[in-house]
């Protein structure tokens, strides 16, 4: 269920469909969601309620943030086309933060919620792995994300081992959230269709993480990677080998055979956090 879309405008670029002029710029990462029935399961997942501490990345034309202020009355969204931002501001029933997401300091924003955040949005897809490492360090204000990317992105994100998809992203993601795929997003669902499959992945962090350092994780995790086809032993190897570490890992698997608590029980080896 879609309305009809606009007039192409001569040169190629016309308003988005029911966006009240609104031409989306590319350079926004600006796909607009128009079908109402994928609308409506993608807020049944977010199950947005009364009093939580909601907070929506790239509110745009509203497509979600009206169904999700509908159920929770009060929503804070951050947005940084200015032109969009100025429209969302005439409602009263939304904080709007005009920023650069990346910008944004989340653990303020749960501090003067008083409580942890609800994280929400369809995603600009050229900065959502930027904007999930951004999440990342501040996952403890943080009960659950909701986000929209591209579909091979959440293929990486849920991953096991033994996938061809298994890799950097699942192992420093899966390490501190659940993850799941919770509803998948074909491009005529949009205005206009990225080019791509979407799909909305749910992250809830975990109580009680492993104690890593994330950094040393993050460092060990791209040397096992730099060339997953190979046995460890010549990659992952010689690191332990600098660090002294000899043994109670087994290198002769490949990297995208680790589970990633053997990778976490290694970064701790390597850095003891406590
Ligand atoms: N939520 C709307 C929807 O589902 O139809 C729009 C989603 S659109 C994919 C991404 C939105 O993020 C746009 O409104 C865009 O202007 C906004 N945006 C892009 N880059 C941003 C950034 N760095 N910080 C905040 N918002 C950004």
């Amino acid at each position: 269920m879609r309305p009809d879309r606009p007039q192409q405008r001569p040169g190629g670029r016309r308003p988005v469909a029911g966006g009240g002029g609104h031409v989306a710029r590319k350079r926004f990462g600006q796909n607009f969601l128009v079908d109402l029935g994928v609308i409506d399961e993608i807020v049944r997942a977010i199950n947005p309620k009364p009093g939580q501490a909601l907070v929506e990345i790239g509110p745009g034309l509203g497509a979600l943030t009206n169904p999700v202020v509908e159920r929770s009355e009060k929503l804070t969204v951050i947005e940084l086309d200015r032109d969009l931002a100025a429209r969302l501001r005439k409602r009263e029933e939304l904080t709007v933060v005009e920023s650069d997401v990346l910008k944004v300091d989340f653990a303020a924003l749960a501090a003067q919620a008083g409580q942890k955040l609800r994280v929400i949005g369809n995603l600009p897809y050229n900065i959502s792995s930027p904007i999930l490492f951004h999440l990342l360090p501040v996952a403890e204000h943080v009960i659950d994300q909701h986000f929209m990317l591209q579909k091979e992105v959440v293929d990486r994100m849920v991953a096991s081992p033994g996938c061809k998809d298994y890799g950097r992203l699942s192992v420093m993601l899966q390490w501190r959230y659940d993850l799941a795929c919770v509803v998948d997003v074909p491009p005529a669902s949009f205005d206009p269709p990225p080019k791509v499959d979407s799909a909305v992945v749910r992250m809830t962090p975990w109580a009680q993480p492993e104690a890593v350092d994330v950094q040393v994780l993050e460092k060990m995790v791209a040397v096992a990677f730099s060339q997953r086809r190979k046995i460890l032993r010549h990659t992952l190897g010689a690191w332990m080998a600098e660090r002294g570490l000899e043994g109670g890992f087994d290198l002769q698997r490949r990297a995208e055979e680790v589970p990633v608590a053997d990778y976490l029980a290694l970064a701790r080896r390597a850095a003891p956090t406590s």
